[in-house]
């Protein structure tokens, strides 16, 4: 084994006494068995090591019978001489990192002047994007090929990615249909095993009869006959080959990984010019490396230890410098008189909570507060207001509007769809008539004249809340005196589409509204530049509703079930996730289902069906006969995903639940249960569903907490699919994972946040301004106001 194995293992041990699962005696015997495992090879590498590990052995060895108390001491202290030793034996020594010198090459100069490089190889690195010299440097590696282990071909494992030694025997080319299958067979005398690759016929001119090769793949388990590796990674070698760990590329055609890294390997010396940006402060506290340090270490690490101590590096100077560009605006943003300081009394929006049939929930109130407290600042407001699908968003929003009114100002709500706008444009119509606020529609489905009309109005200041889609903002409306904009079920919208927002509207307040209950990973990264108030409190009386999952055999259970509810007057969803029959993935279309719900199922009861291809005013329409429960049962896409409020709707059928997002069913489940009505969410899970799909639904079905539901869902499917692929604002990160580096993450955020607060122009750190522009270019924009 490795020294950095062992190490590895005692950290373990450790960790395993002080959470008692090793008693003290078993700990000096673990450690000492393990020791003798160290391959030799080591020893010869590291001239020192034996000390440090007798003097590491030694501290353990009277510790069974120290009191508990020292016990644990020093189990604790043996994590800090771990990492001591990792520091000497594991990471390039500092000489070598300083003795990189910059010689003739620009860092700035394309890429067909890199060492080794020229017209040809450049051209196939544009196609990874690769123009300029120190951009080689970022094709970071995609893996690793450990020689410092050679593994005889006795002793493999199946499934382990491992790197063998072994001669070619002999290799044969078969060729199937379109596919060309080159077979070869190594022996290291202790063993044979098979190399396949297809459709990569080139391999042959390296394939050489009798020559040796180190051979790094993962084998595979044959039932009959040796061990398999497909698509290994080769390189034919003369000798010994030298202990060290290689990097693998990613790689085009006409590049190899040994002509890769020797590109690499060259022209390294460039990151001499690479100046450290974090404050010596934060790289001691974070016990980072320094940025030439992990650039080197992240193509040529001296162990595994060193390798993920660059990436954490690299990801988290992506993670910082993405932090301090949102906390830096919001700064500019907040310390600047730019903003409207509005002249509250809140006499209106008092008389409008008194004139309700319920009081305000306590997150209401003080969501609500903090929205006025920034209405009435000089500075912009920026919030996000999060709270779970009826939690009582709406009724917040409206008294912000309220108070804007009555400060003299016009508000613009913006939502996703038109149908949505509509409805909404109702709603605030009628509860905001008895305060005297005007309520105006904008959408592309109204005659040109009356868009004419509305728009007129609006410059007038006849109107004082328009609803409207995105569209609103995007043409050329003009208010007579614009003071809020109001984005609802946002999380469709990023960084990069509420900049456009802000500069747009001037710099009005801004309230953006999910109903998706937002990660923090996520609220740091897509909504880092944004306040947050939340609403975790349901309006009382409300019955949570109940989610099952049914099979498909159980349908008429089902239809039966719906009668009963539709009977106490109750009305229903089925929800289909596309509208036309797809050949591949043979969903029932929403069109079919709803024929046959209406003419065989339910022919009494009055089916209608809605879906994205239809006008606003049909939308609208069957929206109008449903909630009239002219209809009982409305078969839909997802387009009534969000926002609709229908008080008597107890039943949503979800057919092909395992085509949605969790965060998206919850969305849908949210339609049901607003009310004092008992309601049901019953997901039908057809045949054919993978088991993983199977238990991501049941670990829905098992909660009702948005929160809980966003958290398993985006570790599910990552945060673009999380966020909605289309225009999901997240910023493209080379090498950190919001998932994966979620507490480095946190960590940046905090740093970033004191780094801002101390520095909020950024004046001592120049170098951090720079480096922003260069990595985010056009994706942030640092603000830059007078
Ligand atoms: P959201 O926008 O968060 O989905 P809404 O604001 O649309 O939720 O509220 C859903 C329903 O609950 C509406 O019918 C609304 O009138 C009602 N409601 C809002 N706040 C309360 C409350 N505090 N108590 C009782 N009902 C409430
Ligand atoms: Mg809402």
């Amino acid at each position: 084994m490795l020294f950095e194995e062992f190490l590895d293992i005692c950290e373990e041990q450790l960790k395993g006494f002080l959470e008692n699962r090793i008693t003290s005696s078993a700990l000096f015997d673990e450690l000492n068995r393990f020791a003798r495992y160290i391959d030799t090879e080591e020893f010869k590498c590291f001239p020192d090591l034996r000390n440090y590990l007798v003097q590491f052995l030694r501290y353990y060895s009277v510790f069974q019978k120290l009191p508990h108390q020292r016990q644990r001491k020093r189990a604790e202290n043996g994590f800090k001489m771990i990492d001591k030793m990792r520091n000497v034996f594991l990471l390039t020594p500092n000489e070598e990192i300083e003795a990189l010198k910059q010689n003739t090459i620009n860092p700035e100069s394309s890429v067909k002047f890199a060492k080794g490089v020229g017209e040809n190889r450049a051209k196939l690195l544009h196609k990874f994007g690769i123009e300029k010299i120190k951009e080689l440097l970022w094709w970071l590696p995609r893996d690793y090929e450990d020689r410092r282990k050679i593994i005889p071909l006795s002793s493999l494992r199946p499934d382990e990615k491992v790197t063998i030694m072994a001669e070619l025997l002999n290799y044969s080319i078969k060729r199937v249909k379109d596919y060309v299958i080159v077979t070869a067979v190594v022996s290291d005398g202790f063993g044979q095993i098979l190399l396949k690759w297809f459709n990569q016929e080139y391999i042959t001119r390296y394939l050489k009869k009798g020559s040796k090769y180190l051979i790094t793949g993962i084998p595979k388990k044959n039932s009959f006959g040796p061990y398999e590796i497909n698509t290994p990674e080769i390189e034919e070698i003369t000798g010994e080959p030298k202990r060290e760990i290689l990097p693998v590329y990613s790689l085009t055609s006409g590049l190899t990984q040994r002509i890769m890294r020797r590109i690499i390997r060259k022209n390294i010396s460039v990151l001499a010019t690479f100046r450290e940006f974090i404050p010596q402060s934060i790289l001691e506290k974070r016990s980072l490396l320094s940025r030439k340090h992990a650039m080197l270490a992240v193509h040529f690490p001296k162990s595994l230890y060193e390798s993920n101590k660059a990436r954490e590096r690299l990801s988290y100077e992506e993670l910082f410098l993405f932090e301090v560009a949102l906390l830096y605006n919001k700064a500019k943003l907040k310390n600047k008189d730019l903003g409207i300081s509005k002249k509250i009394v809140g006499d209106l929006s008092k008389r409008f909570i008194e004139s309700q049939s319920f009081k305000p929930t306590n997150d209401q109130l003080k969501a609500f507060e903090e929205i006025r407290n920034d209405l009435k600042a000089s500075s912009p407001m920026n919030r996000m207001l999060q709270g779970d699908v009826g939690s009582g968003k709406t009724f917040v929003a409206e008294l912000a509007i309220i108070d804007n009114f009555e400060a003299g100002y016009q508000s613009a709500m913006m939502v996703p769809t038109s149908v949505l706008a509509i409805q909404q444009y109702e709603k605030l119509k009628r509860e905001l008539a008895h305060v005297g606020v005007k309520v105006g529609l904008l959408v592309g489905s109204m005659k040109k004249s009356e868009q004419e009309q509305v728009k007129r109005q609006l410059a007038l200041g006849e109107i004082d809340v328009i609803l409207g889609t995105h569209a609103l903002i995007q043409e050329n409306v003009n208010f007579k005196n614009l003071g809020l904009v109001i984005v609802d079920e946002q999380h469709r919208f990023g960084v990069k589409q509420r900049e456009a927002l802000m500069t747009k509207g001037a710099l009005v307040d801004t309230l953006v509204m999910t109903a998706t209950p937002i990660p923090r990973t996520l609220a740091l990264t897509a909504y880092g530049d944004l306040d947050v108030s939340t609403i975790r409190e349901m309006p009382p009386g409300r019955t949570p509703v109940r989610t099952m999952i049914i099979t498909e055999n159980r349908l008429s259970e089902l239809y039966a079930f719906v009668r009963e509810e539709v009977a106490l007057g109750h009305q229903c969803f089925f929800i289909y996730p596309l509208i036309e029959e797809s050949e591949v993935m043979d969903l029932k279309a929403a069109t079919e289902a709803a024929e046959f719900l209406s003419k065989e199922v339910f022919p009494d009861l009055g089916v209608e069906l809605l879906h994205g291809k239809m006008s606003d005013q049909e939308k609208t329409e069957i929206m109008q006969r449903f909630k009239k429960k002219e209809t009982m049962i409305l078969v839909s896409t997802s387009v009534i995903e969000v926002g609709i409020d229908i008080p008597t709707a107890t039943v949503m059928v979800i057919e092909h639940p395992e085509r949605f997002g969790l965060a998206q069913l919850h969305q849908l489940r949210g339609r049901v249960g607003r009310s004092a009505l008992k309601s049901y969410c019953i997901l039908v899970l057809n045949r054919g569903v993978s088991s993983e799909a199977a238990d991501r639904l049941r670990k829905f079905a098992s909660t009702n907490d948005g929160f809980k539901v966003a958290e398993i869902d985006l570790r599910l499917r990552g945060p673009g699919e999380f966020m909605g692929t289309r225009q999901h604002g997240l910023p493209d990160f080379k090498v950190a994972d919001i998932i994966r580096d979620s507490k480095l993450l946190f960590h940046a955020r905090e740093d970033a946040f004191e780094l801002i607060n101390a520095d909020p122009e950024l004046k001592d750190h120049p170098l951090i301004k720079e480096e922003i522009r260069e990595r985010f270019g056009e994706k942030i924009s640092l603000i830059e106001v007078g």
